[in-house]
């Protein structure tokens, strides 16, 4: 079968594999498509010290099931969709209720193969362990491939849930962001402003109209929201790579706001200086946010069946498996919204 085969840096090839083996408990899969993720381009950029070259990666797929013999709870043709994330749900973590940050978790795309590839297999554990869910017909294709995205985002308000009429500035205007974004304003904020480097960017993200739009590469940032906003906003979430960005957020949020690292950093440039006496006086809340539990992400599912994700918004271009590598370049600039692989 044919397959999306990473072999380092910038380095990506289709080739034919041979099937995936499986056994009855596994779960065989007939992948429809896959959308390239945040970290499927920083893994092509700038390679990973966890995923081995020769990796399949994908894991934002929706998939029909091809076999599920002894697959309790699941039958041939039925839409699927899994979390990237395995937790083992035995170490100190998992049984406290912090499966997300997992010490032993498996990964779909690095452990086990993933889903740029016309077929994938689901082994046993992750439908014991509960990560697979059916989508109903309430759910599109799109939006089933949405569902792992927004869960994390969704992850991120129930750390430290927003308050209605909350004022948001969302750093970074791809995707992420915008889920931020439109998220926020389910949950009843005020004014969303959203902000970026690359006017690309904004301007593709101004279909989710959103309060305000700030070119941080032209306007001060930090200015223009202590203009806005004298005490700072409420909420300041940095859905980039930048560590830059996280040093801005804690400037231009109020005292006793909340700060998010949303995103992953790249490991040659991780280390963020922030305004030490904000955090202290202030007593500014700066905290992380990283994949999501089981029930966010059924309650993802039920946020996207109530229509608080504009889904056509975000699937900007799709391609086929063979055009892999031309979708991952594109994917890596700012012109884009989400790229799908189509399998089928
Ligand atoms: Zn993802
Ligand atoms: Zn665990």
């Amino acid at each position: 079968m044919k397959a999306a085969i990473w072999y380092g840096q910038n380095n990506i090839e289709v080739k034919d594999i041979t099937e995936p083996k499986y056994k009855e408990g596994d779960l065989l899969l007939q992948v429809i498509c896959c959308n390239i993720c945040g970290s499927d381009i920083r893994t092509y950029r700038h390679g990973s010290n966890s995923i081995k070259p020769g990796t399949v990666l994908g894991h934002e797929f929706v998939a029909k099931v091809i076999d599920a013999t002894n697959c309790d709870g699941f039958s041939e043709g039925d839409l699927v969709i899994a979390s990237q994330d395995i937790p083992c749900g035995e170490c100190w973590y998992c049984t406290n209720g912090y499966e997300n940050v997992c010490e032993n978790k498996l990964e779909i795309g690095k452990d086990f193969q993933g889903a740029f590839a016309k077929k994938i297999v689901l082994p046993e554990v992750i439908l014991k362990k509960g990560w697979v869910r059916k989508l109903d017909s309430q759910i599109s294709i799109d939006a089933g491939s949405l569902i792992e995205p927004v869960a994390s985002c969704l992850h991120t308000q129930k750390l430290l849930p927003p308050k209605e009429g909350d004022n948001v500035v969302i750093i970074g205007a791809g995707p992420i962001g915008c889920m931020h974004g439109e998220l926020a304003k389910h949950a009843g904020a005020d004014k969303v402003i959203m902000a970026d480097l690359s006017s690309s960017r904004l301007e593709i993200a101004e279909k989710f109209n959103f309060d305000k739009y700030i070119n941080s590469s032209k306007e001060d940032l930090v200015q223009v929201i202590r203009e806005m906003f004298p005490f700072g906003v409420d909420r300041v979430i940095s859905a980039n790579p930048s560590v830059d960005a996280v040093r801005q957020a804690v400037e231009m949020v109020r005292k006793k706001g909340v700060v998010i690292a949303f995103g992953g950093f790249p490991k040659a440039n991780y280390m963020v200086e922030l305004d030490g006496n904000r955090i202290h006086y202030d007593e500014v809340v700066v905290i992380g946010s990283y994949a999501y539990s089981r029930e966010e992400c059924d309650e993802a599912m039920d946020l996207i069946r109530k229509g608080a994700i504009s889904v056509d918004n975000y699937i900007s271009r799709r391609f086929p498996l063979e055009a892999i590598e031309e979708a991952m370049v594109l994917a890596t600039k700012a012109e884009v919204m989400k790229i799908q692989i189509r399998l089928d």
